[in-house]
This record gives structure tokens, C-alpha cells and sequence, in this order.
């Protein structure tokens, strides 16, 4: 055939797909501990969602978006972050009307136009949790916790948090007055982007990864020197939490991100040693987004995660996740004759929760032992002629290599209690 699947688009294979069940069972179980509840939003949204949100004059808005017409005519988006979906959820569920803070999390694929290489796709998918309707800095420091405590039991310690704060609209300003100040004379040695950001999106330069412009960037005063006295408060008391919860962070000033609804407080999360896309997740508070939706004004933070960037990451490291993957069970017949106790024997295993297969390409016994082997099958239940006529299964501990007769009616509850099945 000659169609492939799109460009920078991944094909999950049975062979992967258990590390990624394994993933989003531990993000689910840990957002329960949390606190934090599932939402699911639609894949796409109208297109005016994220130009408001995310802000015109960014790179996803301005480059990156998968925007389509549909057959009724309204512009819609294949979405690119899941933050403003869920506010705009929130706005029209009135879920302000409920109990506050609101903590949601979600699991699902993101869609950007961006140039493939490792590590960064079309089609990606993203963990991310969101913590409505409280201002206070504990709950940036919260979930910053909950973002290192989710690495760290796949594995990954030894990830770099870098945090900044880039304030309100009002420290922005000034900010952004002091970079155009500074790099007016600069514009020259800075690249073509960052010329075009000097007009319409100052900030944004700071983080270009060009090394001309980050030279030419390199004596510029942080921006938290221009934070008014709310928000530096707010960044000494996140740092304050951060220590509460021992997470050593670095405080990167170049770090504005790339949404435009950012206040206070921003974060990424790093892993060296992951080539040109080591982040492997960030976030940070939006306070102005809902009001700028319409909604009441309602403070609001929180985080995003790059699940393939995290399995490259486990792989770059040589971790493998505790996947159990083997079967229980492999149960060897003899052609037809075996069927009439093996079909109902693997129908009451498989209800009793074991993982159990059987043959049903007619195979000798000893290619079926075979596949019971390559499967990693813990035991074979083993129905030949003499079984039949003995009403006794040969249950194989694959193991050991020791056998047991067992009566066909007693098979499944001995295999349970074998595999403390509960
Ligand atoms: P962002 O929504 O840009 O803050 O990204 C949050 C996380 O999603 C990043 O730290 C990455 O781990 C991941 N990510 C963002 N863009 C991509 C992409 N194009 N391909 C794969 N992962 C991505």
C-alpha cells in the first residue's frame, strides 16, 4: 500500500501500547489521590477559542494550528493545548457555580503543525491537570509536586524544574517597554523572528534558542526585577512552598513560554540528556484567561505533560516500566476431541480474571506447549487423550517445570489460589 500514516504522526503498536496503559494508570491513580477529576473535551474546538486564548501573535496560533473549514462554514481547530478547552468548559458548564477550587486533569492527543523530529510531532498526546478558582501560591507549588511526584515514581528523579515569573499584565508592560529599550540598537544581530517579536510579542524573544539573539539578549535585566509587589510576593511564597515540599528548582529567566495567558508564575520541567526537545512538560498560572473569556474573574494554574517526550525519556534511560504482559494461562488441547473442556475452561478462567489463551489452529501439543512458552504462560493446563479419559487436567508449572493432575472442575480455582488471584 502505498498510503503512510501523516507525517509526525505515531502509530501506537501492541507492543508500546503497554507502556502507555501503564502511564495513564499512574497519572489516573495519582490525580485521584490528588483530588483532581477527569474531564474529556472534544478533539476539536472553533477556531476563535485558542486565537483569544492562546493569543494572535504566538507561534501555535500564528503557525502551528490544524484549522479547517468545516462543511457548514465555521472555522474549527484540531486542538493544540488542553487549557482553553477546559475553561471554555468550564464557562459553559457554569461549573464557577460549584464547588471551588475546581481541579480537573485530562489525557489526550494534541495537534500542532510543527517540523517532526525526535521527540516532537503532529499528533501528540498530553497529560494535564488544571486548578480552578484559588490564587494562592501553594497550589502553583502544588502542582508542580504533583508533576515531579509523576516522574519520579516512573522513574525519572532527576528531572530539572526551572520556574520564573513573568507577572501580571501590568509588570508585563513595563517589561516589555524595558526590552524594546534595550534591543532597539540590537535589532541587527537578532534573528528574523525575534525582529518580527520585537513588535508584536517582546517577551517571546527571550526564550529564542538562537545564538546570536541569546547573546545578544545575554545583559538583560530579568524581568523579575519589574514585577510589582503582588507578584513578586507570589513568586517568594512559591519558592517558599517549593521548599515546603523539597523540590530543588532552578530560576531560569529566560522562561516566558509560549501562551500568552500566563501570569505570575511559569515553570518547565527538563530532562538532560534528551537532545534539542528536553522538556518534558510545564505550565503555569493564568489569572486573566477566564475574565478574558467572559467569564468572572477567577485565578487559575496549571500543568502539561508530554507523555511520548516522558517514554523517550524512560528509553533514553535504559528504565523499563513494570509491565506484566505475560499470560496466566495457556491451555493445550487435543485437536477436537479437547475442545469440549478446554472452550469452557477458558471461558471460566477468563471470568475469573486470569489471563488465559488456547489453541485454536489444531497445532500438535508440542508446538502448543511452544506457544505457551513464547507467551511466558506461568502455567499449562494440558488436556490430551489420557486427561480426557481421566478427567484430570496436567497443570504445568512453567517455572518449576513440575506437573500436578488436577480435576478438570477444580483446575481454575487451583490456578486462582496459585496466582493469588484475588
Ligand atoms: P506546551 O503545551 O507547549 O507547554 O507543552 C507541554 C509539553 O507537551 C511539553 O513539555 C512537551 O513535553 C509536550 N509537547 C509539546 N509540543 C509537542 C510536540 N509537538 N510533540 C511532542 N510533545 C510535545
Amino acid at each position: 500500500m502505498d498510503i503512510t500514516a501523516p507525517r509526525g504522526t505515531n502509530d501506537i503498536m501492541p507492543d508500546e501500547v503497554g507502556k502507555w496503559q501503564y502511564l495513564e494508570e499512574k497519572i489516573r491513580s495519582i490525580c485521584r489521590a490528588y483530588g483532581y477529576r477527569e474531564i474529556r473535551t472534544p478533539i476539536f474546538e472553533e477556531t476563535a477559542l485558542f486565537q483569544r486564548g492562546i493569543g494572535a501573535a504566538t507561534d501555535i496560533v500564528e503557525k502551528e494550528m490544524y484549522t479547517f473549514i468545516d462543511k457548514g462554514g465555521r472555522s474549527m481547530t484540531l486542538r493544540p493545548e488542553g487549557t482553553a478547552p477546559v475553561v471554555r468548559a468550564y464557562l459553559e458548564h457554569k461549573m464557577y457555580g460549584g464547588p471551588q477550587p475546581l481541579k480537573l486533569y485530562y489525557i489526550g492527543p494534541m495537534f500542532r503543525y510543527e517540523r517532526p523530529q525526535a521527540g516532537r510531532y503532529r499528533q501528540f498526546h498530553q497529560f494535564g491537570a488544571e486548578v480552578i478558582g484559588v490564587g494562592a501560591p501553594e497550589v502553583d507549588a502544588e502542582v508542580i509536586e504533583l508533576a515531579t511526584y509523576l516522574y519520579s515514581t516512573i522513574g525519572l528523579e532527576d528531572v530539572e524544574v526551572q520556574i520564573n515569573s513573568i507577572g501580571c499584565p501590568g509588570c508585563r508592560g513595563r517589561y516589555r517597554e524595558v526590552l524594546r529599550d534595550a534591543l532597539a540598537a540590537r535589532l541587527d544581530s537578532l534573528c528574523k523572528n525575534c525582529v518580527r517579536r520585537y513588535e508584536r510579542n517582546p517577551l517571546r524573544m527571550l526564550d529564542c534558542k538562537e545564538e546570536g539573539c541569546r547573546k545578544a539578549m545575554a545583559d538583560l535585566p530579568p524581568i523579575v526585577e519589574y514585577l510589582c509587589p503582588e507578584c513578586a510576593e507570589h513568586f517568594r511564597k512559591v519558592r517558599g512552598c517549593l521548599d515546603d515540599f523539597s523540590i530543588p528548582y532552578v530560576i531560569n529567566p529566560r522562561l516566558v513560554r509560549g501562551f500568552d495567558y500566563y501570569t505570575k508564575t511559569v515553570f518547565e520541567v527538563t530532562y538532560r540528556g534528551l537532545g534539542a526537545q528536553d522538556a518534558i512538560g510545564g505550565g503555569g498560572r493564568y489569572d486573566g484567561l477566564i475574565a478574558a473569556y467572559g467569564g468572572p474573574p477567577t485565578p487559575a494554574v496549571g500543568f502539561a505533560a508530554g507523555v511520548e517526550r516522558v517514554l523517550l525519556t524512560l528509553e533514553s534511560r535504559g528504565k523499563e516500566l513494570p509491565l506484566e504482559e505475560r499470560l496466566d494461562v495457556y491451555i493445550a488441547i487435543v485437536a477436537d476431541k479437547g475442545k469440549g473442556v478446554g472452550l469452557p475452561l477458558l471461558r471460566d478462567m477468563r471470568h475469573s480474571g486470569l489471563k488465559a489463551d488456547i489453541d485454536y489452529l489444531g497445532r500438535s501439543l508440542k508446538s502448543q506447549m511452544k506457544v505457551a512458552n513464547r507467551a511466558g504462560a506461568r502455567f499449562a493446563v494440558i488436556i490430551g487423550e489420557d486427561e480426557l479419559s481421566k478427567g484430570m487436567a496436567m497443570v504445568r508449572d512453567m517455572e518449576a517445570g513440575s506437573d500436578e493432575e488436577i480435576p478438570f472442575n477444580q483446575v481454575v480455582r487451583a490456578l486462582r489460589l496459585r496466582l493469588s488471584v484475588s
